[in-house]
């Protein structure tokens, strides 16, 4: 205990001397850094404090200090995230590469991917975006058809990923592919590392309504992949593949933080944007039917968010998130959808600001992030491919 007070305290000074004023300030997914090769930094501080966080391993805490990781036991990790969260620092950089393919590959890769990988995750060096999938490959994710040929000294690929998010922004993409063509479809899967920077990979970003392009659609025209990148073995990416989706779900639902940092709190919470909009009657927000909305989303997060503390304080030194994710995936997001619902409510017409003097930043930003936030139930495996997951392998019912 003693050891941990004395990391707080240390933790603490370093973080009053080294975490610039400007990352202290509210981020936005405008300011957010992804890293790799393409990354701008607008503030210059940003690079600063990702540099400062990278050198200590801190931007990946929990992973081993041979790979660049902090190294930080699990306790350790939540007093950094306290101390965080007390000076209101930025996450200095986030992505895929920490949140699904570094701990894959910490679970499944070979010494020589860790040593080659890891280190440019946790510096910022190179980003990852993820090829899963498919124009007839989502939910059924097994079906896909993207072809991986065996050419003797290195492998080629052919075919189509769909919605990979940030893949114009990415280094690399790690992928699932078809080897084995005439084998049951969850048997004939590889998982392969690709490196983007080649002729034999084309990016062509998708516009959605909202003018932005999140998502992109990656083609493989004979695109080169080197044996070494193969994770786990060749026709058994199935099972890597599933492990990934656990850290992505794991991510996704907060749970690998604890659910220390509120989602949404760069548009104000709950209970003050009902009493800004619809003001107070007695002491309380004066439209009943939406009071009784605020109170229980607000009391279901607070219990969710103790829950999703408890998990990661139970859970064991190091262990790996299990098919009890999906719970986790599954609630937080719809709990999210839920919320932002409440608060448009709450604004009225004021929530539907799109451009124009007529609404404020914040009202701008909350119909932006009420639409992302339908997207949160189908990312990472829709709600309903969650349901049935919760039911097979954690309710053990029949298919
Ligand atoms: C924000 C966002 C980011 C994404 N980023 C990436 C990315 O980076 N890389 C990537 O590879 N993919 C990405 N995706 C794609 C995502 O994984 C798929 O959208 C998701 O798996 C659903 O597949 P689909 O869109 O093909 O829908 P479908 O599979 O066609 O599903 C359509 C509807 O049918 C329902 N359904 C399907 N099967 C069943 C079933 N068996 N039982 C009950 N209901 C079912 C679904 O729940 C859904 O409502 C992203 C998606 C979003 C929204």
């Amino acid at each position: 205990m003693a050891a941990l007070e004395e990391f707080r305290s240390e933790t603490r000074a370093w973080l009053e001397e080294n975490c610039p004023a400007s990352m202290r300030e509210p981020e936005s997914e405008a300011t957010m850094i992804g890293g790799g090769k393409r990354q701008q930094y607008d503030d210059p501080n940003a690079k600063l404090w990702l540099d400062r966080m990278a050198e200590r391993g801190w931007t990946a805490p929990m992973w081993p200090a041979e790979y660049g990781g902090g190294g930080l036991s699990k306790q350790e990790f939540m007093v950094l995230q306290d101390e965080l969260i007390r000076v209101n620092a930025r996450t200095p950089i986030s992505g895929m590469g920490f949140s699904m393919i570094g701990p894959t590959l910490l679970d499944y890769g070979t010494e020589e991917q860790k040593r080659e990988h890891l280190p440019k995750i946790i510096s910022g060096e190179l980003r990852w975006c993820q090829g899963y999938s498919e124009p007839n490959a989502g939910s059924d994710l097994a079906s896909l058809q993207t072809k991986c040929e065996d050419k003797g000294d290195h492998f080629l690929v052919n075919g189509q990923k769909i919605w990979t998010s940030g893949a114009q922004y990415a280094d690399w993409i790690f992928t699932l592919v078809r080897t084995e063509p005439q084998a049951p479809k969850h048997e004939g899967i590889s998982f392969v590392l690709i490196d983007m920077d080649q002729p034999g990979v084309t990016v062509k970003p998708i516009k959605l309504i909202s003018g932005n392009s999140p998502f992109c659609e990656t083609f493989f025209d004979d695109a080169r992949c080197e044996k070494y990148n193969l994770v786990g073995q060749l026709n058994r990416g199935w099972t890597v593949g599933k492990r990934l989706l656990q850290h992505e779900r794991s991510s996704i639902s907060g749970l690998n933080s604890g659910g220390r940092r509120g989602r949404y709190d760069n548009i104000g919470t709950l209970p003050e944007v009902a009493k800004q909009y619809v003001g107070l009657s007695q002491g309380k927000i004066a439209d009943p039917v939406l009071r009784n909305a605020v109170t229980s989303n607000v009391m279901n997060q607070q219990a969710f968010s103790l829950t999703q503390k408890r998990a990661m304080e139970e859970s064991e030194e190091g262990s790996t998130p299990t098919f009890a994710t999906s719970l986790f995936k599954y609630y937080g997001s719809e709990i999210g959808k839920e919320r932002l619902e409440i608060q448009l409510k709450a604004q009225g017409t004021q929530s539907l600001g799109w451009e124009g003097d007529m609404f404020s930043d914040n009202e701008k930003t909350l119909t932006r992030t009420w639409l992302r936030s339908k997207a949160g139930t189908i990312a990472g495996g829709s709600s309903e491919v969650q349901l049935n997951i919760i039911a097979k392998r954690v309710l053990g019912l029949p298919d």
